[in-house]
C-alpha cells in the first residue's frame, strides 16, 4: 500500500524549534519541509504546496499574519490548512490569527503531543483522507487515499456507495447498525432513500467482498440491521 505521508511546511525562524518540530512530526508520520522567514514561506508554498502549514506569528521579513492573509487571497492556497504558532497567548491575538484566516492557533510553549493532535484534527476536518490512510479488518484492507480495497491481497471492486458503506462498517467493526442509521451515515440525513435500498447495497457489498469462497463478514441481525463481524455463523 502506498503510504502517503501528509506534508507539513514549518515556517519558523528559531532553528532549534524547527528541529524539535521536525523530529516530533516525522515520528508522528508526517513529511516535513521548513522555511525560516515569511518570504521564504511564500516561495516554498509555490514550489511544493504542503498539506498543512505551521506558521509562526513573529517572523523576519513578513509576519505570520501577513503570510496567512496573502495565502488566503490566492486561489491556489485559499483553503490551505494553516495552524498559527505564537508566543503571545492573549485572546485578542487568537482572534486576530483566526481573522487572518488561520484554521487553528497554538500558543507557545506547547507540547509536541498536543500539536500533533491539533494537526490531525485540522487535517481530519479539512482533508479526511489524509488523517487516516487505511482501515483494516480481518483480511480486508481499505486504502482511503487510493480508494482501493483488497481482501486477502486480491483487489475488490466497489461502487461509490458500497465503498462508503464498507468504510462505515470498518470504522465501527462489530457494531450493529439499523437501516436508518446506515442511511444517515452513508447517504446523508437530507437524502430521501427507502430503507430497502440499504439491503440492495449491502447485498452488492457482500457479493463483491465474499466472491465465491470467502467467509461472509457481514452479519445480518434480524429486525435490527447489519454489522461487520467475522464471527462464523
Ligand atoms: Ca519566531
Amino acid at each position: 500500500m502506498a503510504a502517503l505521508k501528509p506534508h507539513v511546511l514549518i515556517v519558523e525562524d528559531e532553528t532549534a524549534l524547527v528541529e524539535l518540530l521536525r523530529y516530533n512530526l516525522e515520528q508522528a508520520g508526517f513529511r516535513i519541509s521548513a522555511a525560516h522567514d515569511g518570504e521564504q514561506a511564500m516561495v516554498a508554498v509555490q514550489d511544493e504546496p504542503p498539506d498543512l502549514m505551521l506558521l509562526d506569528w513573529m517572523l523576519p521579513l513578513l509576519s505570520g499574519i501577513e503570510v496567512c492573509r496573502r495565502l488566503r487571497r490566492q486561489t491556489a492556497t485559499a483553503n490551505l490548512p494553516i495552524i498559527m504558532l505564537t508566543a503571545r497567548g492573549e485572546e485578542g491575538d487568537r482572534v486576530r490569527g483566526l481573522d487572518a484566516g488561520a484554521d487553528d492557533y497554538v500558543a507557545k510553549p506547547f507540547s509536541p503531543t498536543e500539536l500533533v493532535a491539533r494537526i490531525r484534527a485540522v487535517l481530519r476536518r479539512i482533508r479526511p483522507a489524509l488523517a487516516e490512510e487505511a482501515l483494516a479488518y480481518a483480511d480486508i484492507v481499505m486504502d482511503l487515499v487510493a480508494h482501493r480495497v483488497t481482501r486477502a491481497g486480491k483487489p475488490i471492486h466497489l461502487g461509490p456507495t458500497e465503498f462508503r458503506l464498507l468504510r462505515h462498517f470498518m470504522e465501527h467493526p462489530g457494531r450493529v447498525f439499523s437501516r436508518e442509521q446506515l442511511l444517515d451515515a452513508v447517504w446523508g440525513k437530507d437524502v430521501y432513500v427507502e430503507a430497502r435500498t440499504v439491503d440492495v447495497h449491502v447485498r452488492r457489498l457482500r457479493i463483491a467482498l465474499n466472491g465465491d469462497e470467502q467467509a461472509d463478514v457481514i452479519r445480518t441481525v434480524r429486525a435490527a440491521g447489519y454489522a461487520l463481524d467475522a464471527t462464523p455463523g
